[in-house]
């Protein structure tokens, strides 16, 4: 198994998110995260916040939103 390492995976996150990736990016990402919990949280946030401004396409600080976005996942944790 080759993991490309978080550095690689949260670089290249965004560009996964939007499918703008290669297959073999996507797959070294995916395995990545398949063994990662710091990174496929970040890949949740990510794919909230893209479906999130997608919904609203509001204009609001990103910074905000994530926050409030990682707060809920923290939540959805405790009460898991
Ligand atoms: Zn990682």
């Amino acid at each position: 198994m080759t993991d490309c390492g978080c550095d690689k995976a949260k670089a290249e996150l965004e560009e996964f998110l939007h499918n703008e990736l290669s297959e073999q990016q996507c797959s070294d990402i995916r395995e990545h995260m398949a063994n990662c919990d710091d990174c496929s949280a970040e890949h949740l946030v990510g794919i909230t916040l893209t479906e999130k401004v997608k919904q609203s396409c509001q204009e609001k600080a990103p910074e905000e939103l994530r926050a409030m976005i990682e707060g809920a996942i923290l939540r959805a944790d405790a009460n898991a």
